[in-house]
């Protein structure tokens, strides 16, 4: 229970208290961690403090930065079997799908390593004589890094691997509910040799520990993934101490179908936009929009092809889709079907709990189709974040693109459609921070992501995902000196 890595050492809670890790596929306990507090977390900044203030970390040149990251990659790459596994053990997700994140994860590291050493500063041209002006990026100094639980690694290494490469100190602390692969990397950080108190870990409830960090004064940036609730209350925390903040939040991302679509292809991948990973994703296309006049056709399509979802454990090779986090996550999804049905959606398919007995101990909820919706109701208005795909007809392109943004959120979203002319048309007038023609969910490293509206703030990946990590200096030096004249001169101001 030594999992707390703080100053380059691993240690229990000073508390002593403890949090079990629990399988969603049978409710095992498949771990137990420590669970720490505020004078954890306090430990945990100052040591980041110290690494930042009093080390030369910061000034290291780029590429020493850049060689430490690359040996992460090729660690996580050698230990990618085991971090799947214990991805899957924790979030119940398909052994395939964690592979995937973790080839993901190596390369977004890999991205950054070879961006260390790539920003350098920038000379402007001054519009006065004699005066060179020169731009500067530095790191930001302390950052927080806050996780949520449905890509658990993933997530932390968009953050952790940027915030390395600029050559801040970071404190990271994972959802309670799924620490187990950022712990593994902690260890892999440990064994490539990155300094004492450059990057810490601590594991535990998102109040006291994710709050501390939001609000705390020797935090100089703090870095949120999850939900908007959540990410609304770091922002307040933040606020005090006016902090760099970058918030990653949820979605409520429409997929729109055209009539000229290719049938097969947009039916295929409307299942693949909502159905992944349970639909705990935050880019899941969970809004389908479909052209009224191929409506009912498509939608039968779907619907048959969502019956046919295989639930079950995860490791399973014939398993397409595990189960949801928690009882408490699969509460409120059960809870936001039900309301909307009352609201007077139509449910063609799912809508409850699997029968077999073989998956009772696990927390599965039927992949659920739900037609008949139509923007005033709450579950086309608010993220669900589980197997739940709402289906809206519209009449032409002004009214999809209405539709489409007629919700808080922001993140992304698809259009289908062999129309390549209209579906930029449509691209443009999408308030989304990502818009996929004929695909849904490619992302990599080289692209940046984030949200419009409030979906956050900010974009990780890309280059902007570095420049988050880095504050700007502007240095003016006059190289011909000469004298002001502005005060004292009893001549006048400027004489
Ligand atoms: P969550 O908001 O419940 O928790 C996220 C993290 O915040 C956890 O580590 C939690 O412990 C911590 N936390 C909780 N309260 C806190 C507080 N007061 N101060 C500081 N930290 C606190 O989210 P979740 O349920 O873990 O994740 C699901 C959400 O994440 C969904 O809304 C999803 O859309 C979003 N998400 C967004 C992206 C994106 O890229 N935009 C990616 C993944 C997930």
């Amino acid at each position: 229970m030594n999992d707390l890595y703080i100053d380059g050492a691993w240690r229990g809670a000073r508390s002593g208290a403890t949090r079990e890790i629990i399988d969603p596929l049978d409710q095992r306990v498949v771990r137990t961690v420590a669970e720490a507090d505020v004078d954890d977390v306090r430990e945990a900044i100052a040591a980041a403090r110290r690494a930042f203030d009093e080390t030369d970390w910061p000034r290291r040149p780029g590429a020493e930065r850049g060689r430490l990251l690359g040996r992460l990659a090729d660690a996580i790459e050698a230990d990618r079997e085991r971090l799947a596994g214990l991805e899957t053990d924790d979030t119940g997700k398909t052994l395939v799908e964690s592979r995937m994140d973790m080839d993901d994860i190596a390369g977004v590291v890999r991205y950054y390593a070879g961006l260390a050493d790539k920003e350098g500063g920038e000379v402007v041209d001054a519009p006065m004589a004699g005066l060179r002006s020169v731009v500067h990026r530095e790191p930001v100094g302390v950052c927080g890094q806050i996780s949520p639980w449905n890509y658990p690694l993933l997530q932390a290494s968009w953050k952790l691997a940027p915030a390395l490469a600029a050559g801040n100190t970071i404190v990271v602390k994972p959802a309670e509910l799924t620490p187990l692969t950022t712990i593994r990397v902690f260890e892999l950080m440990e064994e490539v040799g990155f300094p004492d108190g450059v990057a810490n870990l601590v594991l535990g409830a998102g109040v006291p520990v994710g709050a501390e960090l939001a609000s705390h004064p020797d935090v100089d940036l703090i870095s949120f993934t999850g939900g908007i609730e959540t990410g609304q209350q770091v922002m307040r925390s933040a606020a005090d101490t006016v902090k760099n903040i970058a918030l990653e939040l949820g979605g409520k991302n429409p997929n729109i179908v055209f009539a000229d679509a290719d049938f097969d292809h947009a039916v295929d991948y409307a299942l693949l936009a909502v159905f992944l990973h349970a639909g705990q994703v935050c880019s899941a296309g969970a809004r389908l929009l479909v052209e009224a006049s191929i409506h009912d056709e498509f939608v039968d399509a779907v619907v048959e092809r969502t019956q046919r979802i295989v639930l079950g454990d995860g490791r399973d090779p014939k398993t397409e889709s595990g189960p949801l986090i928690s009882a408490e996550h699969r509460a409120k999804v059960e809870a936001h079907v039900a309301r909307a049905i009352e609201d007077g959606a139509t449910l063609r398919c799912g809508g409850r709990r699997p029968e077999d007995p073989a998956l009772a101990a696990g927390f599965f909820y039927e992949p659920t189709v739900l037609t008949g919706c139509h923007p005033g109701m709450e579950i086309i208005q608010q993220e669900v974040f589980g197997p739940v795909l709402t289906v809206e007809a519209f009449d032409d392109e002004a009214q999809a693109v209405e539709r489409a943004n007629d919700t808080i959120y922001g993140l992304a979203g698809g259009i289908f459609t062999t129309d390549l002319v209209k579906a930029e048309r449509v691209a443009a007038d999408l308030r989304l921070g990502t818009v996929w023609i004929n695909d849904f969910h490619p992302y990599f490293p080289q692209a940046p992501w984030g949200g419009y509206k409030r979906s956050g703030l900010g974009r990780e990946l890309g280059r902007p995902g570095l420049e988050e990590y880095t504050e700007t200096k502007h240095v003016a030096t006059n190289l011909a000196p000469q004298r002001s004249g502005w005060f004292g001169t009893g001549q006048g101001a400027g004489a």
